[in-house]
């Protein structure tokens, strides 16, 4: 059976060269290991090799994790969809908020941020595609959310993330992160800087690349299939 190192060390090497046939630095992008539903020895096979960046949907699942992994220096990104009343303990002890779609999250958050820890890192969730019942502000919600956002003193805003609807071939998946690059740049010419794109799955990291992912958000390819239950 291949394991999380082999597959670790298979996807960087995929991600750089991707990266550099992009035209881009073969370390421009960085690796989130998505460990939901995962084990912590996964996690911490990972973490020996090197890994520092994980990736949690589900709250208290990542409490745990993060509770369990302590010492190993990880970087804890919440990647699932945040409801008003579990804020606080995320504040607390993740790194990363990737899925911010409502100004009150971002309120909740910037306040319940302990100084201490220095700001949150946030990205703003679009729903490119437009999709009914996805996660994620419409497009044209964005300079505002993003103005709001960058007001608020103890979170920093870093960038826009999506989770396109599934394509099936590399030219049909690089056009919503192509838009993402997009909103980006209207946002900068509006006075209003980032440095992240958090784009890409085990199925469509290549074509995120290739429109300007920083950060790739991994999980089947480098920890195998997700428990179901
Ligand atoms: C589960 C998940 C991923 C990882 O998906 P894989 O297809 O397993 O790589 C990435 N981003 C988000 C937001 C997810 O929920």
């Amino acid at each position: 059976m291949i394991g999380v190192t082999e597959n670790l060390a298979s996807i960087r090497d995929s991600v750089a060269f991707c990266a550099t046939e992009a035209g881009r630095q073969p370390d421009a992008v960085k690796l989130l290991a998505v460990s939901k539903k995962q084990p912590v020895s996964k996690i911490l096979d990972a973490a020996n090799a090197g890994q520092r960046d994980f990736g949690e949907n589900f709250v208290q699942e990542g409490l745990e994790k993060i509770a369990k992994t302590q010492g190993n220096n990880l970087i804890w990104h919440f990647i699932g969809h945040l409801q008003n009343n579990k804020t606080r303990v995320v504040a607390e002890n993740f790194d990363w908020v990737h899925t911010i779609d409502k100004l009150k999250t971002a309120e909740r958050l910037s306040k319940q941020r302990p100084e201490a820890l220095g700001p949150l890192n946030i990205c703003l969730q679009i729903n490119v595609d437009n999709e009914v019942d996805k996660s994620g502000i419409p497009i044209d919600s964005l300079p505002d959310l993003a103005a709001a956002c960058a007001e608020l003193p103890n979170i920093a805003l870093r960038g826009l993330m999506c989770l396109p609807a599934i394509r099936a071939e590399f030219d049909e998946q690089r056009l919503p992160f192509a838009r993402l690059r997009e909103l980006a740049g209207q946002l900068r010419d509006n006075g209003v800087m980032t440095d992240t794109l958090s784009m890409g799955m085990s199925g469509d990291y290549r074509a995120a690349i290739f429109e300007g992912a920083t950060v790739v958000r991994i999980g089947t390819a480098l920890f195998g299939e997700r428990n179901k239950s």
